[in-house]
Order: C-alpha cells, then structure tokens, then sequence
C-alpha cells in the first residue's frame, strides 16, 4: 500500500453539503483548514448556497452539483471567485478524477458508487463513508482500491472502531466482529406499533444526528444490514463471525473478539467527527474538539439481542450475504425504491423489508458480477422490481 502523508493533504470531499460532509469540513477546519488541508474539489446536490459558501471558505479549485439544472445557479453564485464549476455525473467524474490524494467518499446512496470507484482507480486513499460501494459493488470495489494502490478507511463509525481494534499482525487470530446497533427509535416498539409510524418519527436517531436515509436505516436496521455486508469485506471475515449486539447507548461503536476470549472495543461520544478525523489523519491522530465520554456521569452500558421478527432486515442480509455474488446489489437497490416509497407516504414502515424480501427471492439466482455494469444491472433491475412490488401494495 502507498502510503501519502504529507501535509498539507490535497483532500476531495464528495458529497460536501451533507451530514457527514459538513462534518468533515469541521474537521478540515479543526485540524489546520488551508494550513493543512487542499481543498480539490467540493460535491453536492441541492443545497448550492451551501455548496458555494464552502467552496469560498476552503478554496476549492472546483465545485461540483450532481444536478446539472442548478448548474448556473452555482456558477452564477462562485461568479468572481476563480473556483471552476461543474454539474452533472461527469461533473462528479472529474471532480473524483482530480489529483486529490485523499477522497471523503459521502455521497448518499448507489450515486456515489462511479466517481468512488474513480478515485479508487487513479489510487486515491478512500476515506468511506459511502458504504453502499461495498454492499453493491463488494470485491470489485476492492479490487478497484488495490489496482489503484491507496488505503481504503472506513469512516462508519462501527468500521472505525473496528479498524481501530483490529491488531493487523494478529489476523489469524481473529474470531468474531461485533457490530454494536442503537435500535434506533424504536427498539421497544412492537410491530403493530412499528407499522403505523410516520417519516417524522423514523428520522429521530436517538443518539446520533445524520442523513435523512441511514437515519430511517437505523429505525429499520437496513443500516444495521449494511453494515454487516460493509464488514464482511472490510475485513474479509466468514458471515458467521459478524455479530450484531443491540446497545442503546451508542458509547461502544463496535469491538473484536480474538481466540483467546479476549475483546477489544473502541469508545467514544457518538459523534461522527472521531471517525472522520481518524480516516484524515491515518496512520496519525490528531486533537479534536468533540465531547469526551464521561463514565461517572454514564454509570451503565446496556446491551441486548436484536430480535430479527421486529427487524427483518437482519435476516435478510444474512441471506444476502450467504447468496453472495449479486445479492449486495439487489439488497441495496431495493432497499432504497422502498425508503423512497416509504418516503412518499406509499407504504408503511414494516412494509419496507416486505418489499426488499420479495425483489431478494425473486433475483435470487442472480451470480456473481465480472464487471460493475453487472452491479448497475443488478440495481436497477432491483429497483425496477421493488417500484413493482410498491404499486401492487398500494393498490392492495
Ligand atoms: P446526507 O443526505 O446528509 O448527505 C448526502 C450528500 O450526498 C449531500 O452532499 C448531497 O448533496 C449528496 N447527494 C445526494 N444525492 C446525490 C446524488 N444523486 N448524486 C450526487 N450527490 C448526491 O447523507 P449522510 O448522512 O451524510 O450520509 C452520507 C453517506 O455516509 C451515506 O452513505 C451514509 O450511509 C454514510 N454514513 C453516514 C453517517 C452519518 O452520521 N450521517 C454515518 C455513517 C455512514
Ligand atoms: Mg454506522
């Protein structure tokens, strides 16, 4: 692996205007801002004043919306300030293909798989946030981070803590992965009350503030499910040696269990700007301003099995990830056709795993990919499927 450490690091952030992107700009600024870091490129979406309004702050040489109807929006705002403008799938194409030698990859969903395969191509170190490229696109997402020979970082804060407590001169004496899950808001429900929640109350993480989609993931679990497949490839682990262990407090972000009994686990405030900061200053750590755990004042951990009757999505990336090949892509592909109708008020909260089981069964016999057009294949024939099994619902 190369490994680039020189400062000021030359930095890309994808997906900028978003939760773990605003974050990762604190970051930037915490660690030194202009001092520190080069700002190559900013991406977003929607919000261009924001988009615009870091792109000054940071001086970025380029700044990018994915949608190419806000394009003179956005330049008219950068009009002055010698920042180029793009707009676009190639906009974020050549934003990802600038030499930047470290990627924030935080786009939110599948979006985010080509310009994060870009970077991992040309062998920019991917900090990864954007965990769908590994539950879709799984190995040949890896293989396109060793044929470009940068690190690949976990920024979800379980693959962190992972990452943190895996001892690498030890691996064959690894045993077991534990992910640790919130429950998100309702893991005390029961199902005949998860069915009539509203988009209102799955979007209240009790412990941590974040993105519209994973913070519905986590009052599902789908985000839970994710992660499980992110781990597998991560860390090259058997599926049997991923656990997932309920803990309400969010305090332990996740922990490896070793052969002798032994289990090492990583600590901290939820707060995504720990994980960011270690993937941006690896193989270092730098000081950051977050809360620190204070344990007389937290007095108790708590811990539980999660029950997979309540939360399917579990289950289903077990069987997802005892399918292997394709089953990553579909998980993921359906998965988010089903948020968006659960979004659009289509379908019901439980309804969602509902669908996803369906589009699963029905592209079970799906291979493995050779290719990642058999990935893009895969998800929108998911996609298609899974906006099938939403109308015939909603006409039920
Ligand atoms: P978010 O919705 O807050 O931000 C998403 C970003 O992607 C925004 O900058 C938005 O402009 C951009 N975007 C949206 N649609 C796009 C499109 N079609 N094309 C290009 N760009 C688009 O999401 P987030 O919560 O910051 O999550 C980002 C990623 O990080 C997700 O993959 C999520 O699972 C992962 N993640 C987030 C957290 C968290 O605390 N928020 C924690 C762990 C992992
Ligand atoms: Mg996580």
């Amino acid at each position: 692996m190369i490994m680039r450490t020189e400062v000021p690091r030359r930095l890309t952030v994808l997906g900028s205007t978003g939760s773990i992107g605003t974050n990762t700009l604190d970051v930037v600024r915490q660690l030194g801002g202009r001092d520190a870091f080069e700002i190559m490129a900013l991406t977003g979406n929607g919000n261009i004043e924001l988009l615009a309004e870091q792109a000054r702050k940071f001086g970025a040489r380029l700044a990018v919306t994915a949608d190419e109807n806000r394009y003179a929006a956005l330049k008219d705002a950068l009009s002055g300030s010698g920042i180029a403008v793009a707009a676009g799938v190639s906009g974020l194409d050549e934003a990802a293909g600038l030499d930047a030698d470290w990627v924030m990859a935080a786009i939110v969903g599948t979006a985010g798989l080509a310009p994060t395969l870009r970077a991992a191509r040309r062998g920019a170190n991917i900090a990864l946030a954007n965990k769908e490229c590994l539950v879709s696109a799984g190995e040949l997402f890896l293989d396109a981070v060793s044929s470009g020979g940068g690190l690949l970082i976990p920024v979800d804060s379980e693959h962190s803590a992972i990452f943190q407590c895996l001892d690498k001169s030890q691996r064959h004496a690894l045993e077991r992965i534990i992910l640790t899950a919130s429950g998100g808001p309702f893991r005390a429900y029961t199902r005949e009350q998860m069915a009539g929640v509203t988009l209102q109350a799955a979007r209240s993480h009790p412990n941590w503030s974040m993105g519209l989609k994973i913070s519905v993931g986590s009052a599902s679990m789908f985000n839970k499910a994710f992660e499980m497949i992110e781990a597998k490839h991560l860390f090259g682990v058997r599926p049997d040696q991923i656990e997932v262990v309920v803990h309400p407090q969010s305090v332990i972000h996740s922990m490896v269990g070793y052969v002798d009994g032994s289990v090492i686990a990583q600590l901290g405030t939820p707060d995504m700007r720990t994980a960011i900061g270690y993937a941006l200053s690896y193989p270092n750590r730098s000081a950051l301003d977050v809360e620190r755990l204070d344990f007389a004042r937290l007095a108790r951990l708590d811990f539980e099995a999660p029950d997979e009757a309540r939360f399917p999505a579990l289950r289903l990336a077990r069987t997802a990830l005892e399918r292997g090949g394709l089953q990553g892509a579909v998980l993921n592909g359906a998965e988010e056709a089903a948020f968006a109708a659960f979004v659009a008020e289509r379908i019901g909260f439980l309804d969602m795993a509902d669908v996803v089981e369906a589009v699963m069964d029905q592209l079970a016999g799906l291979g493995s990919a050779d290719e990642i057009a058999d990935v893009v294949q895969a998800d929108a024939e998911a996609r298609r499927r899974a906006r099938d099994v939403v109308s015939r619902m909603a006409a039920a």
